[in-house]
């Protein structure tokens, strides 16, 4: 007997569609978003769910099936209003007042167990008043990618979106940077909030004061309402969204990733991480190293990311003007520097095994290994995922065991800078007793995923699914990153 895809009544019994949506964006009003309705596919075929996540929405993941999956985030039955955001933006350098959710729309927000407002967003669910010449779709290659890039940097440690879902939905799009026509996707991105930088400029375009001072309590009251019995709550804020944004960029530095797209659209105002398109994790240290191809001039390198933020952090003082003191503004923003120093360098140590370390030893510590990453085209994750794997007491002992059982250290051993770094480093390790050397080895194993998303990985796996719809491989990998 062939079953209906979808009973009538499926809906009141699917958990994801009665989870308690808030109306909390809804109900500032209809200046910041336009009512659209999703696209209809012609097939629905779930391809990724996220378990992890599922638990933070007080849902038992074997009380939710995939076809629930697909008639939540694929049919998109039963949910209204669905909101695509209005927003402008700077992108490479150039204010954009056409941008706002082109293939996208705020499809909810929910409480998490923690207390937390998320956002519900989608990409790829069709054509909105903001599409300008785009389709509205997103490929299943995007889909999976962006999957990986959040799951990666969640695993580092990173504050970043993930993604929900992703369900294949049989179209064939023309893209060109991949081999056309390529499937289609919808995917469903759980975050903080689809609030950015971008939000507030346009406000600005359209000279409305009121609208941004609404805007910013509202950000206050969900997403900084530690603040709101301050006297100086907005300029407070400024400070802690410039710590944010500062945390997060040394966070991926650390982590060795490359957003690629850094315009003040893609900035959450949350100091969260989203948005992967054509990002990548750094093949070598290389300052250089420039994740899109359409970013010819490096704008967007994985060198220029600190500087790019502070930037937009500085933009964003023309919007906030209109309800927050600029000396107040300056004033924080001149913090950017060491909050991200402290950030970077706290990230850096837990790298390479060290949760505390004397401030000039983890000084010196940093800078020689930089000067060896830099100098010599080993590969940034292999390096320290290396150093967690063959890690042994013996490094202790004996500076020449450090890293000779990897092939870094086998064809690099003998070289000036590596000599240099792994001095420094049985240096530190002799300080230590064996439990915290013990301790030292679990924090490099915690830290240093052994498979990194770097672009070969991806190819890896999205090639037995492009050649053969096979997905045993990227379900491995995810299955190996969330591993933790
Ligand atoms: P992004 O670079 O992905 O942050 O996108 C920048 C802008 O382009 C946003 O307004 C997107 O909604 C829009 N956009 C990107 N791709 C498409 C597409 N295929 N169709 C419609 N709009 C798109
Ligand atoms: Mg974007």
């Amino acid at each position: 007997m062939i079953l209906p895809e979808t009973s009538n009544n499926a809906s009141s019994h699917n958990p994801l569609l009665s989870l308690n949506y808030e109306p909390v964006l809804e109900s500032l009003g209809d200046d910041y978003y336009d009512e659209v309705s999703a696209a209809e596919y012609p097939q629905h075929i779930l391809r990724w769910r996220n378990n992890a996540l599922l638990p933070r929405l007080g849902l038992n993941p074997a009380h939710v099936t995939d076809e629930h999956f697909c008639q939540a985030f694929g049919k998109f039955e039963g949910r209204k209003p669905l909101l695509a955001l209005r927003y402008h933006g700077y992108q490479f350098g150039e204010y954009n007042p056409h941008l706002g959710d082109g293939r996208g729309f705020l499809y909810g927000q929910v409480r998490g167990t923690d207390g937390e407002l998320y956002d519900f967003g989608t990409k790829g669910s069709g054509r909105t008043p903001y599409s300008r010449g785009g389709d509205g779709m997103l490929t299943l290659k995007g889909g999976i990618r962006e999957v990986l890039a959040a799951e990666m940097l969640h695993r580092m440690g990173v504050r970043t979106s993930r993604c929900l879902s992703v369900v294949e939905t049989g179209l064939g799009l023309w893209r060109g940077d991949e081999p056309s026509p390529t499937r289609s996707s919808v995917m469903i991105r759980m975050s903080k909030s689809h609030i950015r930088f971008g939000t507030f400029e346009r406000l600005n375009y359209f000279q409305r004061p009121d609208l941004i001072k609404q805007l910013l309590n509202h950000v206050i009251d969900t997403y900084y309402s530690h603040l709101n019995r301050e006297s100086e709550k907005y300029a407070l804020f400024y400070a802690e969204l410039v710590q944010r944004i500062a945390e997060l960029v040394a966070q991926w530095m650390a982590s060795g990733f490359c957003h690629a797209v850094l315009n003040t659209d893609n900035m959450s105002i949350t100091g969260e991480s989203f948005d992967y398109g054509p990002y990548a994790f750094i093949p070598n240290f290389d300052p250089q190293f420039t994740a899109a191809y359409f970013d010819h001039s490096g704008r967007y390198s994985y060198g220029n990311q600190a500087g790019i933020c502070k930037l937009n952090l500085e933009l964003l003082q023309r919007p906030l003007a209109a309800t927050i003191r600029t000396n107040d503004m300056e004033t924080g923003l001149s913090s950017f520097e060491e909050y991200y120093d402290a950030e970077y360098r706290r990230f850096m140590l837990r790298k390479l095994g060290f949760e505390q370390l004397d401030n000039q030893e983890a000084e010196e510590l940093l800078r020689a290994t930089l000067r060896f990453l830099n100098n010599y085209p080993v590969s940034y994750h292999h390096f320290f995922a290396d150093l967690a794997i063959t890690f042994s007491s013996k490094w202790r002992d004996d500076a020449s065991c450090i890293l000779n059982d990897s092939e870094i250290g086998r064809s690099l051993g003998a070289s000036e800078l590596f000599l240099n770094w792994a001095g420094i480093y049985h240096r530190i390790l002799t300080n230590l007793t064996l439990a915290e050397i013990e301790k030292v080895g679990q924090t490099l194993n915690q830290y240093n995923p052994k498979t990194v998303v770097i672009r070969p990985v991806i190819e890896s796996v999205w090639e037995p699914i492009a050649q053969a719809d096979d997905w045993t491989a990227f379900n491995d990998l995810i299955q190996e990153i969330q591993l933790i």
